[in-house]
């Protein structure tokens, strides 16, 4: 049977420390079609990561290979380590119809849009940079000069996000999180989402 619904497609990028990771817990945990694009890392794990759910964790060598073989539907170098979606894995979500959401950096978003013709891409950005700073330094979890680069990066960031189709202003988590779910509540209606119900409506006529 041809299937009705096609999977959309949810491309998240914000700068650190903007409530992105918050608000894709809480889509996904919402609505369980929609399937997490496992990247790889040469990132060392962090406590509570769990290896092939969130990252797929590897050595420097071993990504470098993957690269080198064409393993990656995008990659990039994001605050000295490597990132990169595996290819197959994208394919095969959307041939089940699923939802997939990419949790990537800019410069992996811009060259997903090339290579992928559908996908809503949104933007999450801080209400100001204050807010932003105020935001790092709570977290207490990055040494200060660690702050310094994700602020210089946040900068280049937001620069890139006038590629976007959506942005999203995160200063009332809730609110910001009611935008989200719109987001792909209507990407889910896209008649370019729905092939299959036109085309068995008009075949009942
Ligand atoms: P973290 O190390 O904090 O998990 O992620 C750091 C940054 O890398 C985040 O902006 C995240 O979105 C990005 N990132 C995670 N996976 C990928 C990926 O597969 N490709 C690219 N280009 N960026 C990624």
């Amino acid at each position: 049977m041809k299937i009705e619904r096609r999977g959309v497609i949810l491309v998240i990028c914000a700068p650190s420390g903007t409530g992105k990771s918050t608000l894709i817990k809480r889509l996904m945990k919402e609505y369980s079609n929609i399937a997490f694009s496992v990247s790889c890392t040469t990132r060392k794990p962090r406590a509570g990561e769990v290896d092939g759910k969130d990252y797929h964790f590897l050595d420097k060598d071993e990504f470098l290979r993957r690269r080198d073989a064409g393993f990656f539907a995008e990659w990039a170098n994001v605050h000295d380590n490597f990132y990169g979606t595996p290819k197959q894995a994208t394919l095969d979500f959307l041939e089940q119809g699923r939802d997939l959401l990419f949790d990537i950096d800019v410069q992996g978003a811009n060259q997903l849009r090339q290579n992928l013709a559908q996908g809503a891409y949104i933007f999450i950005v801080p209400p100001s940079k204050k807010v932003l700073v105020e935001r790092l330094v709570g977290r207490a979890t990055d040494a200060p000069e660690v702050i310094a680069r994700r602020l210089d990066n946040a900068r280049a960031e937001l620069n890139e996000a006038r590629h976007f189709d959506y942005i999203i202003v995160n200063d009332v988590l809730e609110l910001a999180y009611y935008d989200l779910r719109a987001i792909y509540l209507a990407e889910r209606t896209k008649r370019e989402s729905l092939p299959g119900v036109l085309d068995r409506l008009l075949a009942e006529w």
